[in-house]
């Protein structure tokens, strides 16, 4: 390790910046943060920085440096736009032992400012010893989407705690499991979906149980993970995909979004295997209640979002009369993804004012829906589940009056590399389908918004 990581504690230290630009004033905002008293010298101090003079948050002297302009200093910053005056603050600093930080100089430098993830108090800190920042802000922005904005929140209201969870629980080894059911079970998830009252409840409920050792409740994950596109995934979803003990999934669920799940989770896959029945929904159920009764995480990922015809209303409700906590994560439907990476918006103030989403899933061969519904002017259609029906969906629509010309496109496996695009008119699109072979899981978007697709199109 060519340098130690620390935490400096420069509320109301004198810390020096030399250099009034946009550098220097990206390097006081981060000391501004810290709550450092902070003097700033510079030939001319650029607007930013002005500013902040004049709003009295700092002290600025405008004159050209001198080596004695250190003394007296906790920390100094150099951070003008010449590098052998940059050097020569370094040398000054580091003559009276003062750390210095030279601004994209870090051999010069005695001390080297990391990328950070600020969450306060939990602050991380990445450091690459000056050879790649670009790399530490790559990782920075992993660790923004894995770490909850809440987080921090969530340490503040703990760091309450500790005298109490002291007293409450004199053995190390239980304080210990305390905090670990606490930060990283449902209470901690309660916390983030924005359940505070909940949460502190359930800090306190488990405080009490404490004193005897607690066993971890497990929960359910009910997580929409988008039409396919891995990339569509959102930051609540790979995070509760990454804790997981097992993995629920069925066929809409695609291999690259398994891949982002815990490696060591159990997989159970409850989809239609080939030429077979899926296992049934209530099956599903009992298989979510029952893991998570035995102390596990489960995540069911769902296609799209869970509550778009994704039959997790009925999963949730069989868990709560079983009295297991879960939390649904919301997900692109696929109507959404589908339509904007066909280049067809679902509503347009020229073409659509509204936008209706059906399933048309055949039953004993014949399709249940309310038809004037699905007719109506200026209204955007979109059909889930609809291929083994279309000739009879034409037919229907036909009939309750929609035009022969009005256009229809087909998404099929949207958003995926995958993805296929017919674009058609009602009349000929059931056979023309067909005879291009399109087939399931496909969306079909009907009105007149589709013929912006020629213009629109972009992958
Ligand atoms: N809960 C899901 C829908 C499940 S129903 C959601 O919100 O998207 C299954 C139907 O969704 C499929 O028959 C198909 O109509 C549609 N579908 C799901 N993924 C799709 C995809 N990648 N491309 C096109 N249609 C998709």
């Amino acid at each position: 390790m060519d340098y130690l990581p620390v935490f400096l504690a420069l509320r109301g230290r004198p810390c020096l910046v030399v250099g009034g630009g946009s550098v220097a004033a990206r390097k006081i905002a981060l000391l501004l943060r810290a709550q450092a008293t902070i003097t700033v010298l510079a030939r001319r101090a650029g607007s930013e920085v002005a500013a902040l003079a004049a709003e009295g948050r700092l002290i600025l002297r405008e004159r050209t440096f001198a080596p004695a302009d250190v003394t007296g200093y906790a920390f100094v910053i150099a951070a003008t736009d010449d590098a052998a005056v940059n050097a020569e603050i370094a040398r000054a600093a580091d003559a009276q032992g003062i750390l210095v930080n030279v601004v994209d100089q870090p051999a010069d430098s005695t001390a080297i400012m990391p990328s950070i993830v600020d969450r306060s108090p939990v602050v991380v800190a990445i450091g690459t010893g000056g050879k790649a920042p670009v790399l530490a802000r790559m990782l920075r922005a992993r660790l923004e989407s894995l770490i909850p904005p809440a987080y921090g929140e969530l340490a503040s209201l703990l760091g309450g705690l500790r005298e109490r969870v002291k007293a409450a629980l004199p053995d190390a080894t239980a304080r210990r499991r305390f905090w670990e059911d606490v930060l990283d079970g449902p209470i901690a998830e309660l916390f983030f979906a924005g359940r505070r009252a909940q949460a502190a409840a359930a800090i306190e409920t488990l405080l009490t149980s404490s004193k005897t050792a607690p066993r971890r409740r497990g929960e359910v994950y009910l997580i929409g993970t988008g039409p396919g596109d891995p990339d569509l995934l959102t930051f609540r979803a790979l995070r509760l995909m990454q804790i997981a003990d097992v993995i629920v999934h069925d066929r809409l669920v695609g291999d690259d979004i398994l891949e982002l799940c815990r490696r060591d989770a159990d997989r159970i896959y409850v989809g239609k295997a080939r030429s077979r029945h899926a296992v049934r929904q209530e099956d599903i159920n009992t298989l979510l209640a029952r893991e998570a009764s035995a102390g596990r995480r489960v995540a069911r990922l769902k296609g799209g979002d869970p509550f778009t015809f994704g039959r997790g209303g009925e999963e949730i409700e069989h868990l709560t009369e079983a009295g297991i906590d879960f939390q649904v994560v919301p997900g692109i439907t696929a109507a959404l993804g589908c339509a904007a990476y066909a280049g067809i918006p679902l509503t347009h103030r020229d073409h659509a004012h509204a936008c209706l989403f059906v399933t048309a899933h055949l039953k004993d061969g014949e399709l249940m829906l309310d038809w004037a519904s699905l007719v109506r002017p200026r209204q955007t259609l979109v059909v889930y589940m609809g291929m083994s029906g279309l000739p009879a969906l034409v037919d229907g629509l036909r009939a309750a009056g929609m035009a022969d010309e009005m256009p229809v496109a087909i998404v099929e496996r949207g958003t995926t590399s995958a993805q296929r695009v017919l674009s058609a008119t009602l009349t000929p699109v059931a056979s023309r389908a067909a005879a291009e072979d399109y087939g399931s899981p496909a969306i079909i978007i009907i009105g007149s918004v589709v013929r912006l697709r020629d213009k629109l199109r972009w992958c």
